[in-house]
């Protein structure tokens, strides 16, 4: 299934030009055209989803099995020691292209790519009521 409005779609079917790393019968990966360090790449699956909780397990389990060889590839290619892998969901988590992609990001020291990380703390209680609705969710 595609998305005739989707870039990433466009990508997969071949309609817009790519510089592929990477293709299965499930997962594409191709370098980002704006790349926050050099390398970076984007694995996507040639079926279209919006955001990653809307795919079948299986379809992500296809998706991912290729991500471990891309990232550490991505991450040799460029004499690079680590990579960060980042996936947004939705426009409030910065997702601009509504097809899901992994964006890998190989890392060195001392490069320009910066988290802000506000690691807070919670309230007593609040820990526990959080993760029952998300457990109750799941059940
Ligand atoms: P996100 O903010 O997670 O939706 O990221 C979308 C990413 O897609 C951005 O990093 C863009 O640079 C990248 N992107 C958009 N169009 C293309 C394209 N035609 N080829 C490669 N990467 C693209
Ligand atoms: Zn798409």
């Amino acid at each position: 299934m595609s998305d005739s409005d989707c870039i990433f779609c466009k990508i997969v079917a071949g309609e817009i030009p790519c510089a592929k790393l990477y293709e299965d019968d499930s997962a594409l990966a191709f370098l980002d055209i704006g790349p926050v360090a050099e390398g970076h790449a984007l694995l996507i699956p040639k079926t279209h989803y919006v955001t990653l909780d809307e795919m079948p397990a299986d379809a992500a389990a296809d998706l991912l099995r290729s991500l471990p060889a891309v990232g550490g590839a991505v991450a040799e290619a460029l004499g690079c020691e680590g990579f960060n892998v980042l996936q947004n969901n939705g426009a409030v988590a910065q997702q601009l292209v509504g097809h899901v992609h992994f964006h890998i990001i190989p890392r060195s020291v001392g490069d320009e790519f910066h988290f802000n990380w506000p690691a807070g703390a919670y309230e007593p209680g609040r820990m526990d009521e959080i993760a029952e609705a998300v457990r109750s969710r799941l059940a």
